[in-house]
Formats: C-alpha cells, structure tokens, sequence
C-alpha cells in the first residue's frame, strides 16, 4: 500500500508532525507479494527483485520494535495489503501500546471480524482507504467489500477515501465520505509505461522534497531488509537490515552516503533523477 499518495494524508497529519525533521516513517511490509493486483502498481518490478521471506512473522516484528525507536512512526501499508498477513492487526496493536505512532493505508482485502476486534483500541495517526473502482482495484462482491467498510469505518476514524482510476459505483459514492482521486505516480518510472508515462531524467543539483533529504521515509520488507522509499520497487537503494542491525544504522550506511551525494553529482545514479517527488534545486 506504499504505492498510495501520501500527500492528502500528510496535509491531514498532526501540527507537530508537519516539520519535516519531526517524523522519520516507517512502512511495514508485511506480505510478498500483494494479491490485490491494483494496475498502478509496479507488482512485476517487486517480483523480479525480492527474494527474501514472504510473511513478516508476529514473533519478527516485535523482535525488530527493539531496534527502531519510538518516535519513528510506523505505516502499514508497504508494498501490500497489510491485512493479508492474518498477524497484521495484532502487529499494529503491540506496537500501538508500545507506544508508536501507527499510520494505516488499506484497500479492506482480507480484513475480518477478528481484525477490527483487534485493532479497535487503536488510535491511528492517520488512515487513508483505497476504494474499488471499475478499473484498477475491482472487487468481485461489492456488497461485500461494503460490508468491511461498515465494520472498518464503524471502529477506525479514517481522514480519506482514495481511488486513482475508472469510476466508482453509485453505492460506494453515496456509502464512503472523503472521497479524492489523487494522481498516479510513476513510482520513479516502476510502474507500467501503458499506465503512465515515464519521466526523463532530471539534470543538474536535486532534492527530495518528500523528506527534504534527510531519506528518513524508508520502507521495510517481510525479512527486515530496508529500501530507500515508496518509489523503490525494484528494490535499488537497499539501506540495511533491522533484523540485524539498529534502526540508525540506516543513516549512517554507505548506501545513503551515495544517495545523499547524488542530490548535488549527476554522474551518481539514483531513482531519485526519476521521481514525481524530486525538484531541481
Ligand atoms: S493494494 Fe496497494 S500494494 Fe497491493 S497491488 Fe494495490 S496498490 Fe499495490
Ligand atoms: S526523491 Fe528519492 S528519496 Fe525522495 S521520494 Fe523520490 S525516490 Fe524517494
């Protein structure tokens, strides 16, 4: 659920959090790959590069919670539905009690009674739904799609109700509030040419306006590897593994030494030259 455009969510997002040195973000991956199958989402790239484990364990997570510390909010979404991973919602629940920030992006696939049972103490910093529309997110039973939204939006406040593609039926826009279509991305030109078109390559000095070059909005994997960001779905920019190693390692690898001196030296190649997010400087 990476792959959802995260600036509504960000305007909606708590005054506090608005600076960006404030948040460092973490997306959780808890599932390879995604079965939703959403057309503006590079699946393929994901498949080809990733060879690690394909379910985050219960027992992982908490295990990785040691080595992150608590003001880097954690956002389930990733580069999948989170809650295909039957342990998901209790994933969030320990980590909510433990006294992080959880952020959850859901398309409602494999959400049950037993989910909302368990995630409903939670308070989520924010939460965005992906609705099924006509084209790039169908459902085969809308009535009972609808019937996860009831139980979902019965327990959990969510700020926006997203689609990118197609039209959404008549029921769900008169069932849903916060509707918006936000544009797709090419996820640093991941996603398929037929869906949009690829970007060229950025020339000259660059910036990250997402994370205004600190890179502190990473993304973890089932096996606790760590990609640069949600534009990084051939898995490029590998930063370290939190099974193994402290979250500050992170920062402090080589890899993000390349990444930072690629913002001001074009010769040094980054998905970043190819990304809806970087601005000329
Ligand atoms: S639900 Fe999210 S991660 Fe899964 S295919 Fe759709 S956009 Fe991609
Ligand atoms: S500019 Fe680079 S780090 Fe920032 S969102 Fe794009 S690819 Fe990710």
């Amino acid at each position: 659920m990476g792959i959802i455009d995260k600036i509504p969510f960000l305007r909606n997002f708590s005054g506090a959090s608005r600076k960006k040195e404030s948040y460092s973000t973490l997306e959780i991956t808890t599932v390879f790959p995604c079965a939703v199958s959403c057309k503006i989402c590079p699946q393929d790239k994901w498949k080809s590069a990733y060879k690690g484990k394909h379910h985050l364990t219960y027992d992982d997570f908490c295990k990785v919670l040691e080595n992150i510390p608590k003001q880097v909010r954690l956002d389930f979404s990733g580069f999948s539905e989170p809650f295909l991973n039957r342990d998901s919602s209790k994933m969030m629940l320990y980590a909510y009690r433990k006294g992080y920030q959880i952020v959850l992006y859901t398309t409602l696939a494999g959400f049950t009674t037993e989910d909302a049972e368990t995630i409903k103490e939670i308070h989520f910093s924010a939460c965005t739904i992906h609705l099924p529309d006509d084209t790039n997110f169908k459902v085969h039973d809308e009535s009972k799609w609808l019937q996860s939204y009831e139980l979902f939006a019965g327990i959990v406040k969510f700020d926006n109700a997203i689609y990118h593609m197609g039209r959404l039926s008549e029921k769900i826009k008169k069932e849903v509030p916060r509707i918006c279509r936000p544009p797709i991305l090419t996820r640093a030109n991941n996603v398929a040419d037929r869906v949009i078109k690829p970007l060229g390559r950025r020339k000259g000095a660059i910036r990250c306006a997402i994370s205004d070059n600190l890179f502190n909005q990473n993304v973890m994997m089932p096996n606790g590897d760590v990609y640069l960001c949600c534009m990084d779905w051939s898995l490029q920019h590998k930063l370290g593994n939190l099974f193994e190693h402290s979250y500050e390692t992170l920062h402090d690898s080589a890899e993000y030494d390349r990444i930072c001196q690629s913002m001001h030296d074009p010769s040094v190649e980054t998905i970043c030259r190819y990304c809806e997010r970087c601005r000329g400087n």
